[in-house]
């Protein structure tokens, strides 16, 4: 094959960028804002390879722990995220949910009131949620108990 039938990649890369150029900041944009959106807060939560819990209910102590450290009332937000739901709590949830690995330890829990609990996601939940929430405890969990979502298997 001779010099000249070679294909010009430079000059295809460059249509092909020209062409998508307009168009590109939009999508970068829109990929920075998803990423940042729904990003969770590295070293937090199970890995994406993450075995479901063998248990899927809190239980017993597990259970107490969740609940009593929350007062026995809601930790959901409210007026957004800067408030705390007024309402008892009934449930004690996964924050990390089990169905994407989150292991059933105090640290992954949460106590919540029924409407919290039935319009919570099954999505890993972003940073600014952990942070809210970690927020919210830090005015109500007891002395020296620690605020942090871990959710890491294995741990209590
Ligand atoms: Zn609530």
């Amino acid at each position: 094959m001779g010099r000249g039938q070679r294909v010009n990649w430079e000059r295809v890369i460059a249509t092909v960028l020209n062409g998508l150029a307009p168009v590109v900041p939009l999508f970068v944009l829109l990929a920075l804002f998803i990423i940042v959106v729904s990003g969770t807060i590295p070293g937090r939560g199970p890995g994406w390879r993450q075995r479901r819990d063998r248990w899927r209910g809190f239980k017993y102590g597990a259970r107490d722990v969740v609940m009593s450290r929350a007062g026995h009332r809601c930790e959901g937000a409210a007026f957004l995220v800067w408030g705390r739901c007024p309402e008892p709590a009934t449930d004690a949830d996964h924050v990390f949910p089990w169905l994407r690995g989150g292991p059933t330890v105090p640290s992954n829990g949460q106590a919540l009131c029924r409407g919290h609990n039935k319009h919570k996601g099954v999505m890993r939940p972003p940073w600014w949620y952990l942070l809210t929430l970690e927020h919210r405890r830090r005015s109500y969990f007891p002395p020296g108990v620690d605020v942090r979502v871990m959710a890491r298997p294995g741990r209590s």
